[in-house]
């Protein structure tokens, strides 16, 4: 029984439970809510390794690079990969919305209103200040990624700068790294339990109720991350890395599971990692830098979903909206999702941000509230999948990627 257990490749095992998941908790019903610990425990085992492995891989892939013009050359494209998606992603988003009016005759009287989560006052300074640590040891000790990313590239640029005298922290760090990557290979073991128990406890206590009075918003959600997982990185996979788009998403297929089933972009970074590395071939120096730094800054999902929400809302409060009002949209949807933390429900307090600059009731948070879990989850896995595809792509553009071990994705 053992044996065939391990026999299974993960991913299937992952499939699997997160089919046999929402089964059970339709068959279940909130009940299911009793067997959320074992999801909690899976979370809290992958959230344990977040800070230590963002450290050592992003320091030792900094290294890696070798030289501080290369990694200027696969950080830019990078960003401008991250830029150019980021903007398609929340166009997307107010298209849908403008064209197919999510928010259209919808009775508000018979919706059950969440509670609203507290006004979001950041400004763009706020933002700009909060990436630099005040205490390298709190910003780990917090949990707190984007800060935590600026002191690990700080610390990869200083030991490249120091040449020969940096050379042992170099190994420190390696050794750091991979023997991160072996505790993420025992935890990983624990994902299809961890999925199965999530997708009972979501499918179990929403209900259809709630589902149908959204399922507008919903839908469009859906097929908006769609595009963008399906035309934008098909598109990117094939046009620009010249890869087979199959192999990709077969690749990462794991991840997509477990960004769908937590809804947490930085619990599933240990896992997007592996992907890249494992499955897709692409070079451990790369899959360090652009994943972590993706896993925090590049949320096309959370992109396109705020640009959407916001037109919801305008719509089911009577809001008009110009051309200026579409154009603040989209740079502050844009920052939101730089902003918006890995973690579930970020998105939802991000939408505070977009409305209150133009005018749309908060209310509407409180409206979403209730579907945002099932939003989140799509979400989620589309940032997570933009992940890969631009460490992916990067990854063939500067010859960072072994092809031979792409097709090896078969004895994932
Ligand atoms: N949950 C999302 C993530 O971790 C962020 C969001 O709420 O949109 O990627």
């Amino acid at each position: 029984m053992v044996r065939f257990w391990f026999k299974v490749p993960l991913w299937q095992r992952v499939i699997a439970a997160l089919v046999l998941g929402i089964a059970v908790g339709i068959w279940w019903g909130p009940e299911a809510a009793s067997i959320k610990w074992i999801g909690d425990f899976f979370i809290k085992s992958v959230k344990m390794l977040v800070v230590p492995l963002i450290f050592f891989s992003l320091v030792s892939g900094v290294t890696a690079i070798g030289d501080l013009r290369k990694l200027g050359a696969v950080g830019g494209r990078a960003m401008l990969l991250f830029v150019v998606t980021g903007q398609i992603a929340v166009w997307l988003g107010l298209f849908l919305g403008t064209m197919l009016k999510p928010g259209e005759g919808l009775d508000t009287s018979r919706l059950q209103l969440g509670a609203v989560p507290p006004p979001n006052e950041t400004t763009a300074v706020d933002m700009i200040l909060s990436m630099i640590p005040e205490s390298p040891v709190k910003v780990m000790a917090d949990a707190q990624v984007l800060p935590l990313i600026v002191f690990a590239m700080l610390i990869g640029v200083g030991i490249l700068m120091a040449k020969e005298e940096g050379h042992p922290l170099i190994k420190i760090f390696d050794a750091g790294s991979v023997v991160m990557q072996k505790v993420t290979m025992i935890v990983m073991e624990l994902t299809p339990f961890g999925v199965f128990a999530l997708m009972a406890w979501v499918a179990g206590t929403l209900g259809q109720d709630a589902l149908i009075a959204l399922a507008k918003l919903v839908g469009l959600n859906y097929l908006g991350c769609i595009i963008i997982i399906v035309g934008i990185y098909g598109a990117m996979i094939h046009f620009l890395a010249r890869l087979p788009v199959h192999d990709f998403f077969r690749g990462i297929v794991d991840a997509m599971a477990v960004s769908y089933s937590t809804a947490s972009s930085n619990a599933t970074l240990p896992v997007t990692m592996r992907c890249t590395e494992r499955n897709l071939g692409v070079s451990n120096a790369v899959a360090s830098f652009v994943v972590s730094l993706g896993a925090t800054i590049n949320m096309n999902g959370t992109a396109m979903y705020l640009g959407l929400a916001t037109l919801f809302g305008a719509q089911v409060f009577g809001v008009e909206l110009d051309w200026g009002a579409y154009f603040l949209i989209s740079i502050l949807s844009t920052l939101g999702a730089v902003g918006a933390a890995g973690i579930p429900g970020a998105g939802l307090i991000m939408m505070a941000l977009v409305f209150g600059a133009v005018g749309v009731p908060l209310e509407t948070i409180a409206l979403v509230a209730g579907v945002d879990r099932i939003m989140d989850m799509m979400r989620t896995t589309t940032n997570v999948s933009g992940d890969a595809a631009v460490a992916t792509t990067v990854a063939v553009m500067t010859g960072e990627i072994d092809r031979a071990e792409m097709v090896s994705a078969d004895d994932v």
